[in-house]
């Protein structure tokens, strides 16, 4: 079995320390280990980004882009077999996980062109005796933390533009997914970008946050993650006031409005839903449809859904794999059972499979206090209610703490746009259910985060500004 290293300044760590096995969740395997690094191995990458930092920083925009270019080269090089490692560490059909690491890599060659695109500003002066200049400067050593449910994106979208804005990075991927972590580490310093700009940290999480809210060479925190998680990492980077930007949970609703074409909202609602096995944060986890068209609706919804094929995301035509962990798959359990006990049809599915599977799932006479319209599923049950009035589903829509996306089916213009503006959420697909884009600023309202990742909003998030006021 391979024991991958953890990379800090731009060495392989792993002698002597115990090991966490990484589970392929689809046969319940050990494929691998990562060393378990605790405090020690945080602030050793620390100090190896925050020794680089100087030289990164001073290098041309032009040279950080062309090393970002040539890293984006070796991942393209190598994408199937990052797709492949994705598969068997994460569990997503192999068909997801080549367009994840797609994705991904657009993050890189995108923030690659932007690198050079960080203008400053000069500001016209009361008196003519001053200037004023707007400098924009990276803002540091970053913290990288990152979740499970997209292994390679979660990074890029992160690494991506710290690295273009000339920040470098302390990365601690998921438990239960770092291999691809590792592998993109490997590949960036292939790619020649310096020892020490991008570190790679494995083991136990608490130690190792801990250890990077406390230091002060840590300028910025970047994480997506559990909203839990993520309040706990903003209280602990109060002490030193570092910068973050946080990509929590969510609760997407998905509006059905009467006037949609129904074929469409299907196919949007499939795609927002099932993709990585309902394991996302911007999945639809609750389906308003307007009554007149509630049973044409539901009724295409099932036969789509008895489509769909559970299995390992390495079999041909499978489109749902594994649920990560057991954690996971009680959770679902609990959603439908919880929604059954509170009259909650269910139309397919409901129930486990041998191993970590869940069946696809459609509930309908789904009420609003049922817990799967209140919390994250994370799996793949499509509760489906009714509602009347545009005004009911938006006002029922926002009734959340969570903020990240929203989805509105309608074919009225004036409506859709209506609709958008009002609902509370950083993103909204009208008549689409798949809006994630690298050149798109992705984030949330409410407690599903803080800040913005892809697009120059992204970027924004690893900049200082400086005004430099010169007097003649
Ligand atoms: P999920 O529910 O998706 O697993 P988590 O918020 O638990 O979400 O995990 C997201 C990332 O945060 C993972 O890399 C995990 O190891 C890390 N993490 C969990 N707890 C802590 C903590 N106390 N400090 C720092 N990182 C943590």
């Amino acid at each position: 079995m391979k024991a991958y290293p953890m990379i800090i300044d731009g060495k392989e760590v792993k002698d002597g320390l115990p090991v966490i096995e990484v589970v392929n969740p689809a046969t319940n395997e050990t494929i691998a280990t990562v060393p378990k690094g605790g405090a020690k191995e945080a602030e050793m990458a620390v100090s190896a980004a925050h020794q680089a930092f100087e030289e990164w920083s001073n290098r041309s925009a032009y040279e950080r882009s062309s090393l970002l270019k040539r890293w984006f080269e070796l991942i393209d090089e190598n994408i199937e077999d990052l797709s492949r490692t994705m598969t068997v560490e994460q569990g997503k059909p192999l068909s997801e996980a080549r367009g994840e690491m797609n994705y991904a890599n657009g993050f890189i060659s995108w923030y690659a062109e932007e690198a050079k695109r960080i203008y400053g500003e000069m500001i016209p002066a009361t008196q003519t005796t001053k200037r004023i200049f707007v400098h924009k400067q990276p803002v540091g050593v970053t913290a990288v933390i990152t979740p499970w449910n997209f292994p390679a994106a979660m990074i890029t979208r992160k690494v991506g533009p710290a690295l273009a804005a000339g920040c470098t990075v302390v990365i601690k991927p998921a438990e239960q997914t770092p291999i691809t972590a590792i592998k993109l580490v490997q590949l960036c310093l292939q790619a020649g970008i310096p020892e020490g700009v991008v570190n790679v940290v494995t083991g136990d999480a608490s130690a190792i946050g801990d250890a990077w809210l406390k230091d002060e060479r840590v300028r910025k925190l970047t994480f997506t993650g559990s909203t839990e998680v993520g309040k706990l990492l903003m209280r602990g980077a109060a002490d030193t006031v570092k910068k973050i930007s946080l990509e929590l949970g969510g609760h997407a609703p998905t509006i059905i409005m009467d006037d949609c074409d129904i074929d469409k909202a299907v196919d949007g609602v499939i795609a927002a839903k099932f993709r990585n096995a309902g394991q996302t944060c911007v999945c639809a986890n609750r389906v308003y449809v307007q009554e007149s068209i509630a049973d044409q609706f539901s009724a295409k919804m099932i036969e789509r859904v008895k489509e769909l094929r559970v299995g390992n995301g390495l079999d041909e035509g499978v489109t749902i794999g594994p649920l990560i962990d057991e954690a996971a798959v009680n959770k679902v359990q609990q959603h439908v059972d919880d929604a059954v006990s509170k009259g909650a049809t269910i139309k397919v599915g409901g129930k486990r499979k041998e191993g970590l599977f869940f069946e696809p799932t459609i509930l309908t006479n789904v009420q609003d206090n049922m817990l799967c319209m209140r919390e994250e599923t994370f799996g793949p049950v499509t509760p489906i209610t009714v509602f009347t009035t545009e005004e009911e589903a938006i006002q029922r829509a926002n009734d959340s703490i969570y903020g990240l996306a929203a989805y509105v089916f309608t074919e009225n213009l004036s409506r859709g746009i209506r609709i958008s503006e009002k609902l509370e959420y950083g993103i909204v697909g009208l008549n689409d259910g798949l809006p994630s884009t690298p050149q798109a600023p992705f984030g949330g309202f409410k407690q599903s985060g803080l800040g913005r990742e892809g697009g120059y909003y992204g970027l924004e998030e690893f900049i200082e500004v400086k005004y430099i006021s010169v007097g003649l």
